[in-house]
């Protein structure tokens, strides 16, 4: 008997992840596709249509890809991804519909992020959840009444925390400032001199060394500022927290404490809680295809 499946695609700067999903949002399959920094905007195009194809099974109901950034959802177009320069308002609905003939939805990829665990995961069955991804930017989405809240913008990293450093968007005192992946590895490469820097090795040196550890604790606790004032205008039942920076050990916890701190009024604690699953981006991805 011919099965039904989904395909999610999760854009990132330096690799498209792809899974083949079934109908019970687990993954059965998955594929790695690097993007080198120069690859023209064809040749990204080519590469989801190739990974589609590879995991093509039976019968895909759709394709959903989560994509950094702004996105028009009704008519499917990436407005300008932070994470692949040279993209400005690419119809990508319209041209891999015309390539693959599957109905395809694009969606911001922390939006995705928050449906996914709202349909199927961490927040299941509960009505009022906010995602928040803490990659090299941090964005999120907002389930409210058990929609998808599209009119909330969803910059959370651009909320104002203090008055201080001066942010990518030409703010200052943004939390991005402060707690994305790009600031702390920036911090780290300056503290030990080096070039490049991933956020595996961060990971690893927050646990030895001294200043690298104090420079993730100060992140995580800039990050619990921005939960905090997340959870007073939202009271949400649960703030997930995913994305690389979550791979240093103990970070979403630190900023559960520290937002916990600046809740008191609210009368019950904000459940904080660190995605489960790696393959978030792909399952929100293939959710919004739901
Ligand atoms: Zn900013």
């Amino acid at each position: 008997m011919e099965r039904e499946y989904l395909i999610g695609i999760d854009m990132g700067g330096s690799e498209i992840n792809a899974g083949l999903v079934d109908l019970n949002g687990k993954v059965m399959k998955k594929l790695t596709i690097p993007i080198d920094t120069k690859a023209t905007k064809a040749k990204i195009i080519e590469s989801i249509v190739f990974a589609v194809n590879k995991l093509k099974k039976d019968k895909i109901l759709g394709v959903g890809i989560g994509i950094a950034g702004a996105v028009d959802v009704r008519r499917g177009i990436a407005i300008a991804p932070p994470n692949l320069p040279g993209w400005k308002e690419v119809p990508l609905k319209r041209i891999l519909e015309d390539k693959l003939k599957i109905p395809v939805l694009i969606d911001n990829d922390a939006n995705c992020f928050a449906i996914a665990e709202y349909k199927i995961g961490l927040a299941k069955k509960m009505q009022n959840v906010v995602g928040v991804l803490v990659n090299s930017g941090i964005s999120s989405g907002i389930v409210l009444g058990g929609k998808l809240c599209r009119t909330a913008s969803g910059e959370i990293g651009h909320m104002t925390i203090d008055s201080r450093e001066k942010c990518s968007c030409g703010n200052i005192g943004c939390l991005e400032a402060y707690s994305s992946g790009a600031v702390i590895e920036r911090k780290v490469k300056k503290l030990l001199n080096k070039k490049t820097i991933t956020m595996e090795e961060i990971a690893r040196l927050a646990k030895t060394n001294s200043k690298v550890k104090k420079i993730v604790a100060d992140a995580a606790c800039a990050l619990g500022i921005g939960l905090a004032n997340m959870a007073l205008l939202l009271n949400p039942e649960i703030i997930s927290v995913g994305g690389s920076v979550t791979s240093i050990k103990g970070f979403v916890e630190a900023a559960e404490k520290e937002a916990n701190k600046r809740v008191r009024i609210l009368e019950n604690k904000v459940q904080i809680v660190k995605a489960n699953t790696e393959d978030y981006g792909i399952l929100g991805a293939s959710s919004i295809a739901f």
